[in-house]
């Protein structure tokens, strides 16, 4: 079993399998002039899954596959088959932006995924361009129909709610909720490596924070309902619209943190254990693994450096890494 120093039971890894992606959100990195791992740096497909092994021999129970853009990454199904095949591995799930999802949805599934998050930060194609600088919105919203058709339930949408860009259209984006038994979770904005300016148009980023309390308030005329069955074992506070199929949720990495209740430990693509998305404490694997040796003395050291808890109210953020190389 892994458990932290805070007695917190370690179940879940996150595995960023990629630092590339073929958008540019405004909020997770700048327009250019990003350095990029050489191949070689990156852990093969073998490599991840020897470490899944691993950990859920020692009771990791829940993979999720992010990135970067985890389908940007080739044969991304032949990785969910391999993991599914792990003894221990009771769920795989993966967090994309949805472009190449129309597609590959099928197979995936079939490899054994089961669940899907997808970002969508609004529902204006012009805006969608502007925010993830390029991305089609037609090709999100067709690779969410697809997921949903081939049985990749339940569909949670991340929102990153972000004032003076998307607040005037919360309330339509928790709508969606009404016809369709989609999450739609919305985010508070963290200040990882996103400072900069986002270019014209935007507001100064320090000016893009929204508390989910202010969320909340900007969703009063909806009178969201608690949810009290619990949907899945994430951080997000759930509600629902009266009579609506889907919930409506909201995850505070800031305002209202989840550290207490943290069970996640996370692998980057450049094969490093991190057990806080926002501490920049790591332990790197990749070429001790390479070298054949031992990793379980890695593995538990990563748990039993899991800080209790973040410092960004502190305006302590992590430095070495933006959000697409950690894995969001
Ligand atoms: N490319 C995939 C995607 O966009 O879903 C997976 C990686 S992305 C880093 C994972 C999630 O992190 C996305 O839902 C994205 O909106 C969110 N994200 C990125 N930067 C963020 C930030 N600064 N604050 C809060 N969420 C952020
Ligand atoms: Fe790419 Fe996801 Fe970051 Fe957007 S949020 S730039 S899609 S990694």
């Amino acid at each position: 079993m892994l458990i932290d120093r805070f007695g917190r039971l370690i179940t879940y890894l996150r595995i960023s399998v990629t630092d590339r992606c073929n958008m540019r959100c405004v909020y997770c990195m700048p327009a250019e002039g990003i350095p990029l791992q050489s191949h070689e740096n990156i852990l093969r497909y073998e490599e991840i899954v020897q470490i899944v092994r691993l950990a859920a021999e020692h009771g990791i129970r829940e993979v999720r596959l992010t990135g970067g853009e985890p389908l940007v990454r080739l044969d991304l199904p032949i990785l969910v088959h391999m993991i599914a095949q792990i003894p221990g591995i009771e769920d795989i799930s993966l967090t994309t932006n949805g472009l190449l999802l129309e597609k590959v949805a099928q197979s995936l599934a079939e490899a054994g995924l089961k669940r899907v998050n997808i970002s969508l930060d609004t529902l204006d194609s012009a805006k969608f361009e502007r925010i993830t600088r390029g991305g089609s919105l037609e090709k999100v919203l067709r690779g969410i129909e697809a997921a949903e058709r081939v049985g990749l339930a339940p569909i949670k949408l991340n929102v990153v709610a972000m004032r003076g860009v998307n607040d005037d259209e919360l309330i339509e984006m928790a709508k969606l909720t009404l016809q369709r038994p989609w999450h739609v979770r919305f985010i508070e904005m963290m200040p990882i490596q996103n400072q900069d300016s986002w270019g014209n148009g935007f507001p100064p980023p320090e000016e893009a924070y929204i508390s989910v309390h202010e969320m909340r308030q900007l969703l009063f005329p909806l009178n969201l309902q608690p949810v009290n069955e619990k949907v899945g074992n994430g951080p997000a506070r759930e509600y629902r619209i009266p009579g609506a199929k889907g919930i409506v949720g909201f995850i505070s990495p800031i305002g209202e943190h989840f550290c207490q209740s943290c069970n996640r430990l996370r692998l980057t693509a450049d094969g490093h254990l991190r057990p806080c998305l926002l501490s920049d404490l790591e332990i790197p694997v990749l070429q001790a693994l390479r070298a054949g040796e031992d990793i379980l003395p890695l593995l538990e050291r990563a748990i039993l450096i899991k800080p209790e808890g973040h410092e960004l109210a502190l305006n302590h953020s992590p430095m070495s890494r933006c959000m697409r190389q950690i894995g969001g």
